[in-house]
């Protein structure tokens, strides 16, 4: 007989000191505990309210339980949840006509995460140039302070090495390059390359935009050498840089793209896109994954992708961006003594700390967050913003004015 459902199992209390005690710790999180939000709006166990300029790392781009998500959610999940790939479902098969409807891609790959969508994405270049090529064309080209996933294989990949420290021996053959930089991506791209991986725009390296001239001469270089061009677009594709995809911007096409992030709006999902040609590497038994493209994730992603790739919404996250920019640029000249200049693109900005407050980024952020503001940092030197591509302008405003409060406390602290 099944054992009753346990109301203290499931509703007993806990903290932010219950993450101390049993949640392995490779994570710091706040010291509030959220446990409800709603578009850009959020609240803690205390009641306290923030206003969310994370959108959970560039995820919930569409803001927290979006009501037209929550009923395509709801709908399916009265109706159909996991098959496991022994069939298919009418959600996927509806995503996957969206999304090479929407872009240069033939086919779609899903997988759960944005690693898994790398992961995908480079074991496919090796097959593809092993069997094409042979087995001397294996190297992987990618890209300093770059990142694209956690799993051994793409952690290796990205460009910090801070981050594979402890783990090796790691995958060899991998070299990386300085972004935007074309003389170094000349001299490493030759011909026993497989694949570049490069993001459109650095996210977690401290949000650099790329050059179009670089990543132009990337195509150019894989064109040559028969290497494949991959374009990790998890945290700056789906509308973020104002284009559906970022490559769609630069005008730059890659073989190969990969998504996940903003996809599923914080339903796990993950998306790699490829030519026709490229796909019939990986046959049938080549690879897979349990969830990839159950009906739940792919009904979220279907509907998300549904509204962002509107040209109206898509213009409104260009306008609202200046609006972003011009605010943060207002607070760099209001306080020259903490923060430096604004980079970014769309509704991905990053600020730039000073001098002296280099290496001191999550001061900042945990000052705004007293203020009720959340926001990112990208490593120790940039604080990032990333909304929600829905916020408003009064919501940039009063995200504006309470970093202002923030940014007036640490002055007068220092
Ligand atoms: C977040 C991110 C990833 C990894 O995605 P996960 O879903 O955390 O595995 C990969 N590439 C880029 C550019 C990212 O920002």
């Amino acid at each position: 007989m099944n054992a009753k459902l346990d109301s203290s199992v499931t509703t007993r209390p806990v903290t932010r000191q219950t993450f101390d005690d049993v949640i392995v710790p490779t994570y710091a999180p706040a010291a509030m505990v959220p446990v409800r939000a709603s578009g850009l709006d959020l609240w803690d166990q205390n009641g306290k309210q923030y206003l969310d300029f994370t959108s959970g790392i560039a995820v919930a781009s569409l803001g927290h339980c979006n009501p037209i998500l929550v009923d395509a959610l709801t709908k399916q999940a009265n109706t159909l949840w996991h098959l496991g790939n022994g069939y298919t479902n009418e959600p996927v098969l509806r995503l996957a006509l969206a999304l090479t409807e929407a872009t240069f891609a033939d086919r779609a790959f899903f997988c759960n995460s944005g690693a898994e969508a790398n992961e995908a994405a480079l074991k496919l270049a090796r097959k593809h140039a092993h069997t094409k090529f042979g087995e001397h064309k294996s190297r992987i080209v990618s890209c300093l302070s770059s990142f694209h996933g956690r799993t051994l294989f793409t952690v290796s990949v990205g460009g910090q090495a801070k981050y594979t420290e402890g783990f090796e021996p790691l995958p060899p053959a991998i070299n990386h390059i300085e972004y935007n930089n074309i003389e170094a991506a000349r001299a490493a791209i030759t011909d026993d390359v497989c694949a570049v991986i490069v993001e459109p725009v650095q996210g977690e390296g401290g949000v650099v935009p790329g050059n179009k001239e670089f990543l132009q001469e990337l195509r150019n270089l894989c064109d040559k050498t028969g290497a494949v061009l991959i374009f990790d677009e998890v945290q700056c594709g789906m509308g973020r840089t104002g284009h559906l995809f970022a490559y769609q911007g630069y005008g730059v096409t890659p073989d190969v793209l990969t998504s996940a992030k903003a996809l599923g709006n914080g339903y796990p999902i993950g998306a790699m896109l490829t030519t026709e040609e490229l796909a019939k590497t990986l046959n049938v038994g080549s690879h897979g994954t349990t969830y990839g493209g159950n009906p739940l994730a792919a009904t979220v992603a279907l509907t998300v992708l549904d509204i962002i790739n509107q040209p109206a919404f898509l213009a409104r996250v260009k306008e609202a961006s200046v609006k972003l920019v011009a605010m943060l640029e207002g607070l760099c000249k209001d306080y020259p003594e903490i923060l430096s200049f604004v980079r970014g693109s769309g509704l991905l900005q990053g600020v730039v700390v000073a001098d002296a407050w280099k290496g001191k980024s999550k001061d900042i952020q945990k000052a705004a967050e007293a203020q009720g503001l959340m926001m990112l940092i990208a490593g120790t030197d940039v604080v990032r913003f990333a909304p929600a591509l829905i916020v408003t302008d009064a919501q940039i405003d009063e995200a504006g004015r309470k970093l202002r409060a923030a940014l007036d406390g640490l002055k007068a602290a220092a």
